[in-house]
C-alpha cells in the first residue's frame, strides 16, 4: 500500500489509443520479439495483442488485473529507478474494468497455459488452455459500461490515427521487434525486425526522406545521445516528424524541443519542422517517470546538461557539414 500511494494517480485508459500504448509496453516489459496488434472499427469493436514474450505464471494470473499489482517494482524507492516501460500494475486493471477482456498466456516450461475472461468487471474462474508461449490480450466493446466515455469517442479513422501514432513510437523506438498493425483485417505495417534503426525509419519516412537524414551520437557526463536529424537543408516538412525516447521511453519536453529549435535556427526556411529522431539515455535514478500518468512527461534531476548536450551536439554536426 505504501507503493500505491507514491504513484500518481489517474485516468489512464482514455480511448482505444491508451489500450494499444500500455499493451505495447506491456509486451517490451516481457521482452517479445514480435508483437501483432489487430484493431476492428478503430479500435472500438477490438483490439488484440499477441506476443511471443514470457507470458505470464498462472498463480500471478488475478494479479495481472488487480489495481496496483505489478510484477516490476518492490517498494517505492525502486520509483526512482525504474527500468521497466510500466510500474504502476494499473492498466489491465483499468481496461478489463470497461470492456470484454480476455488473457491467454503461457510460459515456455508450462506444456499448458491458462485463459481468463472478464466481462464489464466480472471475472470468471482462469482455466488451462492450449496456447503459444506468450501472452495474447483480447479487448471488445471498450466502453461498454460506461456509455457517455463510448459515446465520445471519435470515427473510428480518427481513433485508428491515435492508435497508428502509439505503435510508430513504439516501433521507432524498438527497430529490433517485428511489428505488425492490422485493422479491419488490412496490413497497415508489417515491420521486419533490424538492428539498423534507419530501415525502419526509411519505412516510415520513405528512401527519399531517409537518405538525407544525419547520424549524431555524443556522452557527457553518462548522458548518451545518439539518433538521427534532418540536414538542415532538407525541403520537405513534417509536422509530425519529430521523436525524442528517454531511456526508450517517447518523452515530450518543452525545453528539449527548444533545444532543437535552437539548433537549427536560421538554418531552416520559416515555418519547417526537422525530422528529428533522438534517443536519449540517462542513469535510471536521474529521471523521475511518475509524474504523469501517460508517462510522457517525465522531470529531470538536471534537465540542464541535456538541454546544451542536445543543443551542443546538433550545433557541432551542422558546422560539419555540407549546408
Ligand atoms: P505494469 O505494467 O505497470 O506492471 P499492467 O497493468 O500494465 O501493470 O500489467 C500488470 C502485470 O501483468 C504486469 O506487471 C505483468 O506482470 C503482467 N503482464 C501484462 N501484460 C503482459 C504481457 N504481455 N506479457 C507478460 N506479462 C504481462
Ligand atoms: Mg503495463
Amino acid at each position: 500500500p505504501a507503493v500505491v500511494n507514491k504513484i500518481a494517480a489517474g485516468e489512464v485508459i482514455e480511448r482505444p489509443a491508451s489500450v494499444v500504448k500500455e499493451m505495447l509496453e506491456n509486451s517490451v516489459d516481457a521482452l517479445a520479439t514480435r508483437i501483432e496488434v489487430e484493431v476492428a472499427a478503430g479500435g472500438s469493436e477490438l483490439i488484440r495483442i499477441t506476443d511471443d514474450g514470457e507470458g505470464i505464471h498462472p498463480d500471478d494470473a488475478l494479479l495481472t488485473i488487480s489495481s496496483h499489482a505489478t510484477s516490476k517494482i518492490r517498494s517505492a524507492e525502486d520509483l526512482f529507478s525504474v527500468h521497466t516501460m510500466g510500474f504502476r500494475g494499473e492498466a489491465l486493471a483499468s481496461i478489463a474494468e470497461v470492456s470484454q477482456f480476455s488473457l491467454r498466456s503461457r510460459q515456455a516450461e508450462n506444456p499448458r497455459g491458462f485463459e481468463l475472461e472478464v466481462n464489464g468487471g466480472q471475472l470468471s474462474e482462469p482455466k488451462p488452455c492450449g496456447c503459444p508461449v506468450g501472452t495474447t490480450i483480447e479487448v471488445r466493446n471498450l466502453f461498454c459500461n460506461t456509455p457517455v466515455r463510448r459515446k465520445f469517442l471519435k470515427t473510428p479513422a480518427t481513433e485508428m490515427g491515435h492508435i497508428t501514432e502509439q505503435f510508430t513510437r513504439i516501433a521507432l523506438a524498438n527497430s529490433r521487434l517485428h511489428l505488425s498493425l492490422r485493422h479491419n483485417r488490412k496490413v497497415i505495417y508489417d515491420l521486419p525486425a533490424t538492428e539498423k534503426m534507419i530501415d525502419r525509419l526509411e519505412l516510415f519516412y520513405g528512401a527519399e526522406l531517409a537518405e538525407k537524414l544525419i547520424w549524431v551520437e555524443s556522452e557527457q557526463e553518462g548522458v548518451r545521445l545518439w539518433g538521427y536529424v534532418a540536414h538542415p537543408s532538407q525541403n520537405k516538412s513534417t509536422a509530425k516528424g519529430q521523436y525524442l525516447f528517454l531511456n526508450g521511453r517517447w518523452i515530450q519536453d518543452r525545453s528539449l524541443n527548444h533545444a532543437l529549435r535552437e539548433a537549427y535556427r536560421g538554418l531552416l526556411m520559416v515555418g519547417r519542422y526537422p525530422i528529428t529522431f533522438l534517443f536519449m539515455e540517462v542513469p535510471a535514478e536521474s529521471v523521475d517517470v511518475n509524474v504523469h500518468p501517460t508517462k510522457s512527461e517525465v522531470r529531470f534531476r538536471d534537465s540542464q546538461i541535456l538541454y546544451r548536450q542536445l543543443l551542443s551536439t546538433l550545433r557541432k554536426k551542422f558546422l560539419s557539414v555540407d549546408l
